[in-house]
């Protein structure tokens, strides 16, 4: 999980990425807005902690400018105002949730593994690959017109991946997204699901989804190549 940082006050910055990488997250910290904008441009995040009063560009500008160029990375805001008028701005233009200066660490890292949780922001509520259908709201699968039938942890883990199309996910990556841990020992568990969940899916279809990539991970994609 890689999280980039961007807040102009060094003490803040220092305390949140220390705990984060503690937590054993991948923490870059950007100091100030157009250097958070260079970040967002070059890698890819898992979320984005974001302070709303910056030196150079604003929070709220490097905000629009993510969701403007189509990034669905979970933006997590903190501020030192406690203005509704700001909140409902800064949710308006895509803002995920909301922490106000001073807060504590543990309420930081509730909040953050709620979002890297929840995954990439998305606004649909079906999710589709080729013709397998997931309902985020009533919690259904279906393939074609056929209903699976899936454990919650099993239907957290399509989501998961099929939030995230096309792209290989790492065992680690699956765990903490799934199972919200990181410790080694739970990595084989993810191919325990995998299998189950790629035989509910995938047995009888011609066309398979799910694809392992050896060493690497696994992906479901339009055709499973
Ligand atoms: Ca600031």
């Amino acid at each position: 999980m890689r999280i980039l940082l961007v807040e102009d006050e060094e003490k803040v910055s220092r305390f949140v990425a220390r705990g984060l990488k503690a937590e054993r997250y991948a923490v870059d910290v950007a100091a100030d807005g157009t250097s958070g904008l260079d970040h967002v441009r070059a890698y890819s995040y898992d979320l984005i902690i974001l302070d709303l009063n910056l030196p150079g560009m604003s929070g709220t500008d490097l905000l629009k400018y993510i969701r403007k160029s189509h990034q669905h990375v979970p933006v997590l805001i903190l501020t030192a105002r406690d203005n509704i008028s700001d909140k409902v701005q800064n949710f308006e233009e895509g803002a995920d949730d909301y922490l106000t200066k001073p807060f504590s660490f543990a309420e930081l890292l509730v909040r953050v593994k709620a979002l890297l949780r929840r995954g990439p922001v998305t606004n649909s509520t079906t999710l589709r690959v080729a013709e397998l259908e997931l309902d985020r709201v009533v919690h259904k699968v279906k393939r074609g017109d056929k209903n699976i039938d899936l454990t919650s942890k099993e239907f957290s883990l399509l989501e998961y991946l099929m939030i995230n199309t096309g792209r290989v996910l790492s065992r680690t990556m699956i765990v903490e997204h799934v199972w919200d841990q990181s410790f080694e020992g739970l990595t084989n568990i993810v191919d325990v699901y995998v299998r189950q969940l790629r035989k509910k899916i995938d047995e009888g279809h011609e066309r398979k989804l799910f694809r392992t990539v050896r060493g690497v991970g696994y992906s479901i994609t339009e055709d499973g190549a």
